[in-house]
């Protein structure tokens, strides 16, 4: 029997009032107390059933559905972004995974206002969405380097829960994760980039300028969770240090999402029983 959450996540990692991050232990795994062999087959037995509620989403979606489900995944580099990817959407049909990265906004996207290119990348009816970055990164990246006003990226956050309630009033489940790894632990993997060629690809140099900022980023991190964890849209702080306990905690989270909107089969829009007369009468 697959070992089970004492607390499950989405009480564990919620972000109440008074959620500190400068205090937090990001190697724990709140709610989960068996350890990481045990995490990895949670993970699987989750996964089954994720996939079982995301072929229904799709399902739905094919019929004309709108609804949809959205994991928006924010972290500092090396916080795991792209294992969760891997990891947890990597056990659903792809086709029903609609993955969108936001990188730096190209001279067009500065053009227009900053949740745009986000609306843009919305999951259609029936989808999963994966956002991986996100509008957050407009009052993140921006506001510690100082891109926009301060009166500028300061309005953003009142933009950012009118626009997700919109989102989520029109059939979107958003399920918000805050990936936090340590200022040790991403030294640590930033390290091994650099002992590895097979992880030279994802070393950028700029990354550990980057990380000078550490303080006013995690500053930046405690406001967005402070005033944009909103009971349509949480904000779930996920302790990172432990790769398999993001991925399992993830995996619940989206698993309890896709199946808490509960969908069943769409039912047939042909006669079922003339079709199989019809099926039947012919020849071969
Ligand atoms: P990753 O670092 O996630 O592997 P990229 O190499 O594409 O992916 O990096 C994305 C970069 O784009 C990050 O440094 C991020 O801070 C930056 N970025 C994302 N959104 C914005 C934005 N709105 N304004 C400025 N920079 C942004």
């Amino acid at each position: 029997l697959a070992k089970s959450w004492s607390t499950p996540p989405e009480e564990a990692l919620r972000v109440a009032a008074g959620f500190d991050l400068a205090s937090a232990d990001l190697s724990a795994t709140p709610g989960w107390e068996h350890g990481e062999d045990a995490a990895v087959k949670r993970l699987r037995k989750d996964g089954e059933r994720l996939g079982e509620a995301q072929e229904r989403l799709y399902a739905h979606g094919r019929a004309g559905g709108t609804r949809a489900v959205l994991l928006v995944l924010q972290g500092m580099d090396t916080a795991g972004k792209g294992g969760i990817v891997r990891h947890v959407l990597g056990l659903v049909d792809p086709q029903g995974v609609q993955l969108r990265s936001f990188g730096v906004p190209t001279e067009k996207e500065r053009s227009q206002p900053f949740l745009q290119r986000i609306r843009e990348g919305l999951p259609a009816g029936g989808r999963i969405g994966v956002f991986d970055r996100s509008h957050y990164e407009d009052v993140l990246v921006v506001r510690v380097n100082e891109l926009v006003p301060r009166a500028v990226w300061e309005a953003r956050y009142d933009q950012i829960n009118t626009f997700e309630r919109e989102v989520s009033e029109a059939g979107t489940v958003i399920v918000k994760v805050a990936l936090l790894v340590s200022a040790q632990e991403q030294k640590a993997r930033l390290r091994e980039r650099l002992e590895r060629p097979d992880k030279y690809w994802k070393y950028n140099p700029g990354d550990v300028d980057e990380r000078l900022k550490w303080v006013r980023y995690q500053e930046a991190y405690q406001a967005v969770l402070d005033r944009t964890s909103t009971e349509v849209a949480p904000w779930y702080a996920v302790p990172a240090d432990n790769k398999w306990f993001a991925r399992l905690a993830v995996g619940r989270l989206l698993r309890d999402a896709v199946e808490g909107l509960h969908l069943g089969w769409p039912p047939a829009d042909f006669d079922v029983e003339e079709e199989k007369a019809r099926l039947d009468a012919q020849p071969f």
